[in-house]
């Protein structure tokens, strides 16, 4: 049996510590704020209640394998339904594209009947290549932990496997091969901002999102994400996983051996055999074991989110809901240039859940891409002109027919600088962003330069989001392997297959 301290208690950090609980290990997880789950957490104000973070869950699977292998599975703790009908999408020209939940044939079908048989089968060509994209990428990249980049070209070891990923296309790029319509261009390169990348920047292998979300279903959990993240406490509970809120750690200790402990704010050393860092990989190398040799990579953009009771609420739209500017490329530009989004495209959530609101009343969730905080040259200092900034993103919804600001009764705002009490100081949501096919590959290590000091969470491999966070708990337990001595697998067999 091993004493391990695990640095946070976001869903990375619950996730693996019910894995290790589970294997028998001593295990506390140390978060510095009075809650757990991080990011996936719930707002609460004026009888509403939202969620603050994640509002979509894909690639059950993940989770679905946690639960079982740490005691009874996901569907005896949470209500989990399949969406239906997915995302309706709204262009600036007026038109529309509602597509259903999970099915790629029925998403085609859709596409051909809304947007004309051309695009339909250009949606399917497109999806047949990220199959064989995914079918390449999952065993070998996506639930392995990434030793060197040689392991990415192993990936693409034939000829016909190069040309099906094209390392050298970017996810607008492939957007332009695939489509000749500019609606489904926009809708295919909104997935790089899944990672807070930039479309022209990040690999065209992320066009295995869409595949993801259409083979393994878009699933709603009933009451929301904060549903899973109260799960998670109470199988890490169930496992006799230590639960320590309001305790932060300010350092990591270690000697020539490894790592030794951790460091508290309040003096006091927690000593431990394996340490995982939950924290951003941006505050664990650089805060917490400040004499390492790391090299931040670019990092991801934030989120500008306004969560609103609205009076009446917004029966003609759908549970998601995304509303595209009219100029996609320009919003990039102002995020590299660390501006916040003139004119931004608009993801509005309707909270539908009872009890989500008071009678007559629905929550909504409004979030647009935002620089992350700070001061440097991609970043913007969001502790001013935050309500003027709030305005113009109601302003931007009343132009595209949505207007909810004479219907407003309750209004909270989450600026990247209050994202930075669940992220790094900065409010990166994914850490680092994607810059070229080899950025995966540059992604923070599972593993650290110090023995028995691990990273898990949304800002290492294989990525940010929900299910490739819980995969990184995954591969980390599955490395540090069962306390009763049995050596860690090489190779961890994952939960999810192909
Ligand atoms: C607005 C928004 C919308 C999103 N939408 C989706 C979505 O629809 N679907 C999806 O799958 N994902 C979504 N995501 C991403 C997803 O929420 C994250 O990738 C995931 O929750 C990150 O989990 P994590 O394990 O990396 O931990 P984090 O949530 O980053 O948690 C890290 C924890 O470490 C703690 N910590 C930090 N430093 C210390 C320290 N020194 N000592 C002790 N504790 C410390 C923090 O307080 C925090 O609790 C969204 C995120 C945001 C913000």
């Amino acid at each position: 049996m091993a004493r391990i301290i695990v640095v946070g208690g976001g869903a990375g950090g619950l996730a693996v510590a019910a894995r290790l609980g589970a294997k028998r290990h001593e295990v506390s997880v140390l978060e510095r704020n009075d809650y757990f789950g991080g990011k996936l957490r719930v707002h609460e104000g004026d009888g509403y209640r939202f969620d603050a973070g994640p509002t979509l869950f894909t690639l059950p699977a993940v989770y679905r394998d946690l639960f079982l292998k740490t005691g009874k599975p996901l569907e005896d703790e949470v209500g989990l339904s399949e969406l239906e009908p997915g995302f309706w999408h709204r262009f600036a020209d007026g038109s529309g594209l509602q597509l259903p939940g999970g099915s790629a044939g029925r998403t085609a079908s859709a596409i051909t009947e809304q947007l004309g048989q051309e695009q339909g089968d250009q949606w399917r060509a497109l999806m047949r290549r990220a199959g064989e994209i995914w079918k390449l990428a999952r065993p070998e990249v996506i639930v392995k932990p990434v030793e060197s980049r040689r392991q990415l070209w192993r990936m693409a070891r034939n000829g016909k496997a190069v040309r099906t990923v094209a390392p050298w296309r970017s996810l607008a790029s492939m957007s332009r091969a695939h489509f000749k319509d500019p609606r489904l261009r926009k809708l295919l390169q909104r997935y790089a901002t899944y990672s807070g990348s930039d479309p022209r920047n990040s690999p065209g292998a992320l066009i295995t999102i869409p595949y993801v979300e259409q083979t393994f279903g878009l699933w709603h959990i009933d009451g929301g994400l904060g549903e899973l993240r109260d799960a998670l406490v109470s199988r890490c509970e169930r496992v006799g996983v230590e639960l320590r809120p309001s305790t932060e750690v300010v350092g990591i200790r270690h000697d020539e051996q490894g790592v030794t402990g951790v460091k508290l704010a309040d003096g006091r050393i927690e000593p431990a055999d394996i340490v995982v860092a939950n924290v951003d990989a941006l505050d664990l190398y650089g805060q917490l074991l400040p004499d390492s040799s790391f090299r931040a990579g670019p990092r991801s953009y934030s989120g500008f989110a306004l969560m609103l009771g609205i009076k009446g609420g917004c029966p003609d739209l759908q549970r998601h809901n995304v509303l595209y500017s009219q100029d996609y490329r320009q919003e990039f530009v102002s995020l590299a240039a660390g501006r916040p989004i003139a004119d931004p495209t608009i993801y509005l959530h309707r909270v539908t859940d009872p009890g989500a609101a008071p009678a007559g009343h629905e929550a909504v969730f409004l979030l647009v891409n935002a620089p992350r905080h700070g001061q440097g040259r991609d970043a913007w200092d969001w502790s001013t002109g935050v309500d003027e900034y709030a305005a113009l993103v109601l302003a931007r919804l009343a132009e595209r027919g949505i207007e909810l600001r004479d219907r407003i009764s309750y209004q909270h705002i989450q600026t990247p600088l209050d994202l930075a009490s669940v992220s790094a100081a900065d409010g990166a949501i994914y850490g680092q962003a994607f810059k070229g096919a080899a950025s995966i590959a540059k992604r923070p290590k599972n593993v650290s330069p110090v023995p028995g000091l691990f990273l898990v969470g949304g800002s290492t491999h294989p990525g940010g989001g929900l299910p490739m966070v819980g995969i990184s708990a995954e591969i980390v337990a599955e490395m540090i392997g069962r306390a009763d001595g049995r050596k860690p697998s090489e190779s961890p067999s994952c939960s999810v297959k192909s």
